[in-house]
């Protein structure tokens, strides 16, 4: 062995091939498992939305297949690097994720949730100004932003560039940042129920906490859809703290009457 790869090492060869394939496979596992989330998600907010807001998606049903088709391609590669990452956790103990819940303080898994929410925020705050960059927006963002008007269907479509950046970031974050698997579990459902909600084209929150104090601070579907609307605005996805110092705030977008 003698630090050589074990793919060379014929002693080894047996035990690496299995778990090159244990990782492919687990990959391919989590992709499946991401696009499934992704249909259930967003096929029952699309419900609520033919519910709650009768025709609203009338005429777009070759926009939402596109982005279906964009968000299953997606979600292809958003599992990949979270397939690896759980296999090195279960099999390898890779990760600061933990699973017993004495073995940080209660008040962590709050802060902790907190901790994610603002590392992807920033994180996508930042990349999602960049890919509206002239180049960058045409290689990649533009995909996402012909959804016009985007609907529940439109929350994971991005061209693949795009979704490799997104795709990296909780895997990573897991090497950096102790949290229970619970907390993880919450940070991964806000990431999904917002990421949908945000596009499906009328606010689901009471008008007092969009437009409160609350709403100040906080990205619901009003802000997000401003940014489809006038797109060199409100890039955050959680927070609106980078876009207001950053003087990038342009405020709520207004639905038609009787949706916010
Ligand atoms: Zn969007
Ligand atoms: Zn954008």
């Amino acid at each position: 062995m003698w630090g050589y790869s074990c793919v060379t090492c014929c002693r080894c060869r047996p035990i690496a091939l299995p778990m090159v394939a244990a990782l492919i496979y687990s990959a391919l596992v989590m992709s499946v498992i991401v696009g499934v989330r992704y249909l259930l998600a967003s096929g029952g907010f699309a419900l609520a939305t033919r519910i709650r807001q009768p025709g609203l998606y009338r005429g777009l049903g070759a926009q939402i297949r596109r982005e279906i088709g964009w968000s299953l391609a997606a979600a292809l590669i958003y599992g990949a690097p979270a397939g690896i990452v759980a296999w090195g956790w279960k099999e390898q103990g890779w990760t600061r994720i933990y699973t017993d819940v004495a073995a940080f303080p209660l008040w962590y898994l709050p802060l902790s949730v907190l901790l994610y929410l603002a590392a992807h925020d920033t994180w996508f705050y930042w990349t999602h100004r960049a890919m509206h960059r002239p180049t960058l927006f045409r290689t990649a963002h533009a995909v996402h932003h012909a959804s016009r008007p985007p609907t529940a269907w439109a929350a994971m479509s991005f061209h693949p560039w795009e979704a490799l950046t997104g795709a990296v970031v909780i895997p990573a974050l897991v090497f950096v940042i102790p949290i229970h698997v619970g907390a993880l579990a919450c940070v991964l459902t806000i990431m999904t129920v917002m990421g949908v909600s945000n596009h499906m084209g009328w606010e689901m929150f009471p008008r007092w906490m969009v437009r409160g104090a609350i709403g100040g601070w906080l990205i619901t579907a009003s802000h997000h859809q401003r940014h489809h609307d006038l797109y060199a605005c409100n890039y955050g996805l959680y927070f609106r703290v980078w876009d207001r110092l950053c003087g990038t705030d342009r405020g709520l977008g207004d639905f038609a009457k009787g949706r916010l």
